[in-house]
């Protein structure tokens, strides 16, 4: 058996099935050591992502080496120094194929293809924290998964990294499924999309290609972004696109921005884009990062305090993949020292990215505020609706809430509002921005620094 092959298909199939920052915690520097009969060795870089490996992984292990030829599997692992088991260029293929249908070489002979391929279940509804940013986003999904082809064709989640676009889509494709076992779901990266796209062209597969997306139930694509200036692939999405549409089956796809804010996309598909529902979903609050991270935390087997839990929170605020990232680093270091996770220890972690002492006043940031954009305080606290006016109000409103998380009628006193629904829009109004537009990003930031 060819156990360096072999491994590249378990991980490929791994990838797919775990978060990217699991894998690449967890899997990234491990190897295929031996297989023997059913003795299967598995080299890990050290004790504590041996024990991850069994603890949490070990039943995936065996069902995938299962899957791949070793009838009941019998997992034993060995600690190998990093130099043998870093494959530093096998990682960069593995993760250039990390959202890719099959973790097998991709041909376009269709016939490789499996709908069911691309489909990560790990992305579900039940393990997607809910929360003002990405409520109606959520709903939305859910609605085309109970009926999808009907509701809100396209669905277009728009917004920025990390912020769980990818989840949602995915939960969609995995909620069908198991509604409907014989759906054909379908989830590409826009990327491979162009990919096997120009491959088709090539090999002369063209109509296999057509006919493999046009065969699609649900046809899941993401990060659509990535077809600007890529003129003739979008051509060809535009025939699928319409081909599905017409027959009514489910089109779903996720950008980084509004489909109008693609630059070169053609205006029929612009159009077409926004047929459907498109919605934004922005950074999630710190109610619910607090939520996300408890979650993934016991999800590891560990539960954080709620010191930590809110500290953490505190100091990861736009990206829930890094969040992840830095639990995962936290798991890893109380289970290499057997500690417990705690507030102090993640500050000793991560001491450069939180530390900021909190002790401004609600009067500093509108001052601050209103510095920065050359208004006065008073007319920030004013009725008025001038547009360089009420723009630094929502910004403080914001920040208000960002850094000192003050409760939405109190930032309403604190702006001499008096209903406390404007400031629940505006604050998500700058959080929106904020994930669409580095400018306003880098200004915010500016204006933390001064606080
Ligand atoms: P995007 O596609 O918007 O860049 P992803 O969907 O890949 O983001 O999300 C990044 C990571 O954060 C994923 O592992 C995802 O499971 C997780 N995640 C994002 N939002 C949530 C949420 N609301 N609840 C639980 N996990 C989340
Ligand atoms: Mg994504």
């Amino acid at each position: 058996m060819d156990t360096e092959l072999l491994w590249k298909t378990v991980l490929g199939e791994i990838e797919l099935s775990v978060s990217k920052g699991n894998f690449v915690t967890w899997f990234k520097n491990t190897r295929l050591v031996s297989v023997n009969d059913q003795a299967v060795v598995i080299g890990v870089p050290n004790v504590f992502i041996q024990n991850q490996l069994e603890k949490r992984f070990k039943e995936m292990l065996v069902e995938i080496i299962q899957k791949n030829g070793v009838s009941d599997p019998k997992i034993s692992f060995q600690n190998l120094p990093v130099s043998q088991t870093r494959k530093d260029d096998e990682v960069v293929v593995l993760t250039h194929t990390a959202n890719a249908p099959s973790a097998k070489p991709q041909t376009v002979d269709g016939i490789t293809h499996s709908y069911r391929a691309g489909i990560n279940t790990r992305y579900t509804f039940d393990n997607f924290v809910v929360g003002g940013s990405n409520e109606l986003a959520y709903a939305a999904c859910q609605g085309v998964a109970t009926n999808p082809g009907s509701k809100y064709n396209p669905l277009f989640l728009y917004g920025g990294v990390g912020i769980g676009k990818t989840h949602l889509i995915q939960a969609v494709g995995n909620e069908i499924i198991k509604n409907n076992p014989n759906a054909q779901v379908v989830y590409i990266s826009t990327e491979q999309f162009v990919q096997e796209f120009l491959d088709a062209i090539r090999y002369k597969k063209n109509t296999d290609f057509a006919g493999y997306y046009r065969g699609a139930d649900v046809l899941i694509v993401d990060d659509i972004q990535f077809i600007a200036g890529k003129e003739k692939t979008q051509e060809e999405f535009f025939h699928t696109f319409n081909a599905l549409h017409q027959a009514n089956k489910q089109i779903i796809m996720s950008s980084d921005r509004h489909p109008g804010d693609i630059p070169t996309l053609s205006e029929r598909l612009q159009s077409r884009f926004g047929w459907g529902m498109a919605i934004d979903m922005y950074a999630p609050d710190f109610e619910t990062r607090c939520a996300i991270i408890s979650q993934k935390s016991s999800a590891s087997g560990f539960d954080f305090s709620a010191e930590l839990v809110e500290y953490l929170a505190g100091v990861i605020k736009n990206n829930i993949r890094e969040l992840e990232g830095i639990i995962n680093q936290i798991v890893a270091f109380c289970e290499m020292r057997e500690i417990e996770p705690s507030v102090e220890m993640a500050k000793a972690l991560f001491g450069k990215l939180g530390g900021r002492p909190r002790h401004f006043s609600p009067k500093r940031v509108i001052d601050v505020v209103a510095n920065r954009y050359s208004v006065s305080v008073e007319d920030i606290l004013s009725p008025k609706r001038d547009k360089d006016i009420v723009f630094p109000r929502h910004i403080a409103m914001f920040i208000l809430r960002d850094e000192l998380h003050l409760s939405f009628p109190k930032i309403a006193v604190a702006l001499g509002r008096k209903d406390h629904t404007t400031a629940i829009h505006s604050v998500e109004k700058i959080a929106r921005e904020l994930s669409l537009d580095p400018r306003l990003k880098s200004e915010v930031e500016e204006i933390r620094g001064l606080l």
